[in-house]
């Protein structure tokens, strides 16, 4: 499989350069240059096989001569053999339609285990291939850096500077970065919100002289491999509902559109898959450009879902592209107008051609503390703030057009991860689980910075090592 930028003037690369190179260097995303798409027999065929076996033939059209058979059920075997529970993503029945699928059973209690884990290792075997070393550089709202950090930590050929935004990520989630002491671990606190830190990130990327110094590479959602890890989860958990004889709908909280559009890919892939609720907190530009075409900037709004409290959503352009017919020169003039003027208009027909998979919705605070107040009642559930968003849009969807279509609620996070958040919700404050039980009286190592491009590189080029 090769991979083309969203932009079209990127060299096109293999899985191994894709993987590794994160951003394009034009500013695109990479894509696969097709979508290859099973049958319906071979998606019967994957029904009861372990969470391992799965993830072996979904991702294996994607990796060429870069990964084989082998090569991933070794990778996939080490990363998932960390989760807590034997089902990988377990599924929890609510009501006779609704069902959660926890995606938050690995080792830093959010989803984005599912991906770093299988990437760290994939890292480690490239690098080590060719004996070369590469400076990961980061931006996180919470979850992303603190899986990456778990990932990488101590692993041959890898450091990482990971960018949070100071004060605005939970304790949890900051201590499960800043307590972790390895030499190839770096945490940069900076001062001013995800976004800031985001485009930091950006920055460093498109300076050509920076980048030419250190052998860049990137961890965020941006990165083709760990959208790829996260349609496993898709897969498993439609054949456990009935698939592919029966479709299912997904409702998916969402930040940067990283794991929903995995759920798109797993529909290109021939999966039967009904709707896809894209579910946001009051940071809503992607219920906006999604149910009246407005993707135009607002100001972050932080909120206690602070996994969802972006306004530009990076992987959105990845849908652009398909949307756009995969015209290239096209969407390289519409990027760079939103990245002048911070808006952009959906056109009606792409619009409406995304409605006919994606529908939408924004929660606010108040709808998200009832929804995690029914769950307690009505189910024993306790939920954390990100989930109960996406369950309260799936809540609200109308129901199945197609007879019987069931609800899968993304569960992106272990309560145990906002506890504060929870408790005031549900007067009870969910426990770390055991083997995080000492998170609060381990030491923390970090610095803080002003978000600024120039500290920033500076901050590196002192520490990391050269090309
Ligand atoms: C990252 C994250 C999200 C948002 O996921 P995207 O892929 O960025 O859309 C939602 N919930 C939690 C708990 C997260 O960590």
């Amino acid at each position: 499989m090769r991979y083309i930028s969203t932009r079209g003037q990127a060299p096109i690369l293999d899985f191994r350069g894709a993987t590794l190179a994160g951003l394009a260097s034009d500013g695109g995303l990479y894509v696969p240059e097709t979508w290859p798409r099973f049958t319906t027999a071979e998606i019967a065929a994957m029904a009861g096989l372990p969470y391992v076996e799965v993830a072996v033939r979904v991702c294996r059209p994607f990796t060429g001569d870069c990964l084989d058979e082998a090569a991933l059920r070794d990778i996939f075997t080490r990363a998932y053999g960390r989760f807590a529970h034997a089902a990988v993503v377990p599924l929890k029945q609510l009501d006779h339609r609704h069902f959660l699928a926890e995606i938050f059973h690995g080792p830093t209690l959010a989803f984005k285990d599912i991906a770093l884990q299988a990437l760290g290792l994939v890292f480690e075997r490239f690098l080590g291939e060719s004996g070369a070393h590469v400076t990961v550089i980061g931006a996180t709202s919470g979850d992303t850096g603190s899986a990456a950090i778990d990932a990488l930590a101590g692993r041959a050929g890898v450091e990482v500077y990971m960018l949070h935004p100071h004060g605005r990520v939970s304790e949890v989630q900051r201590r499960q970065m800043t307590t972790v002491l390895d030499g190839n671990i770096h945490n940069i606190a900076i001062e001013g919100n995800f976004d800031d830190a985001q485009a930091l990130v950006k920055a460093m990327f498109n300076d050509a002289a920076f980048a030419g110094r250190f052998p860049l590479a990137a961890v965020n959602s941006i990165n083709w491999a760990r959208l790829l890890f996260q349609v496993v989860y898709y897969f498993t958990t439609a054949l456990s509902l009935g698939a592919p004889h029966r479709a299912m709908s997904y409702a998916v909280p969402t930040g940067n559109f990283g794991d929903v559009f995995a759920g798109y890919v797993a529909a290109q892939m021939g999966l039967p898959v009904e709707r896809l609720v894209v579910a946001t907190n009051e940071n809503d530009i992607l219920h906006r450009a999604l149910s009246a075409g407005d993707y135009s900037q607002g100001v972050v709004r932080p909120t206690d879902a602070p996994s969802m409290d972006i306004q530009v959503s990076s992987n959105f352009e990845r849908l652009l592209f398909d949307l756009a017919g995969r015209d290239a020169a096209q969407l390289a003039a519409r990027m760079a107008e939103f990245e002048a003027t911070k808006q952009m208009r959906l056109p009606d027909d792409q619009r409406e051609a995304a409605a006919r998979l994606f529908t939408s919705a924004r929660v606010d605070a108040a709808e998200m503390i009832d929804t995690m107040r029914w769950a307690l009642a009505h189910t024993g559930e306790l939920l954390d703030p990100h989930t109960a968003i996406g369950l309260a849009a799936a809540r609200r969807d109308p129901g199945p057009d197609s007879a019987g279509a069931p609800m899968v609620t993304l569960a992106t996070a272990h309560p145990a991860k906002f506890p504060a958040a929870v408790a005031a919700a549900t007067g009870i404050t969910p426990a770390l689980p055991a083997r995080l039980a000492d998170l609060m009286s381990r030491p923390e190592r970090y610095d803080v910075a002003p978000a600024q491009l120039q500290a920033i590189e500076a901050y590196i080029a002192q520490r990391a090592r050269p090309r």
